[in-house]
């Protein structure tokens, strides 16, 4: 069966005519929302533990695809890997360290992707150029974490970019044909549903190949989980979460690959809402509310 959404198993499928699995790496970038160049604090929902199986560990890079290709490989029988750099901000450093770090790669012929999260703050075009020369072997994404179109809203993230700093980095990355993920946030308490779908439009304008939707969560020890001891967060529940997603992607083309429906945490730092590790059952309900309404992702673009 069609699915009503462009999954990112099927962009992957496409490209490779087989499962590719993804490896989570922390490779020891900083962050200059924590190290002090922008704010000690970080975003108020940042709280980088559990983002891999290695993040926090001091495994070196190598080490860390090794392990979880021999693990994926035992787990789920797959040959192809993504080598993901996800902790942290992934493009914050030289380019001389960005290339050592990447490099790594190289030694794995079982890597064929490399995807590369950062915020949009933190590039530019000498980065890019060394981050193009990887696309002549591999599939090459770079995700930016936007989080909200909304410049008020980022302001309350503490996420010290703007929305223009986000444009900025899209053309400059356009201008070398790398393909651009954005990591966007629903559920946020002052973004009402008319405020998202508005974002949603303004989103699907952009030259943008992929969106990936992480659902506002509560962390421990974050600035987010005293806010929401005080009583001042309001979660989604998740019946507004599938509704919004769907209402979501019917404005998104329908060749923009969903990188993701719903994001997981690590169970023993989540607090709140604690329905979001229900994943298969999410994205299975995302499926039915599509097929009772008849619709799908980009049925509501205007050609
Ligand atoms: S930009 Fe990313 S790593 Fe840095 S504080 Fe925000 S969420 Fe954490």
């Amino acid at each position: 069966m069609n699915e009503p959404y462009y999954s990112f198993n099927k962009y992957l499928r496409e490209k490779f005519g087989e499962r590719v699995h993804r490896i989570s790496i922390d490779a020891g970038f900083a962050c200059p929302n924590i190290d002090g160049r922008l704010s000690k604090e970080g975003c108020i929902y940042c709280n980088n533990k559990g983002f891999s199986l290695f993040t926090g560990k001091t495994k070196d890079i190598r080490s860390q695809i090794e392990e979880s290709i021999k693990y994926y490989r035992q787990k789920s029988g797959v040959n192809k890997f993504l080598a993901y750099f996800q902790a942290f901000s992934n493009t914050y450093a030289s380019p001389e360290e960005l290339k050592e770090k990447y490099d790594v790669i190289k030694d794995f012929p079982e890597i064929v992707g490399l995807f590369i999260s950062t915020r949009p703050d933190c590039i530019d075009e000498e980065k890019l150029k060394i981050i193009a020369q990887y696309q002549k072997d591999y599939l090459v994404w770079i995700e930016y974490g936007l989080q909200s179109a909304n410049n008020s809203v980022l302001e309350k993230l503490n996420r010290n970019h703007t929305y223009e700093d986000f444009l900025k980095a899209v053309n400059l990355t356009r201008k070398y044909d790398i393909n651009i993920g954005i990591h966007l946030i629903l559920g946020l308490p002052w973004v009402n549903h008319e405020n998202a779908i508005k974002e949603a439009k303004l989103l699907s304008k952009l030259d943008i190949q992929g969106i990936k939707f992480h659902l506002l969560h509560i962390f421990k020890e974050t600035k987010l989980h005293e806010m929401h001891k005080e009583g001042k967060i309001t979660l989604m529940p998740e019946k507004d979460y599938i509704k919004l997603v769907c209402d979501f992607l019917e404005y998104i083309p329908e060749n923009i690959v969903v990188l993701r429906l719903i994001s997981s945490s690590d169970p023993k730092m989540l607090v709140a809402p604690l329905w979001m590790n229900n994943k298969t059952s999410i994205i299975a309900a995302i499926k039915e509310e599509f097929a009772r309404r008849k619709t799908w992702q980009g049925c509501r673009v205007k050609k």
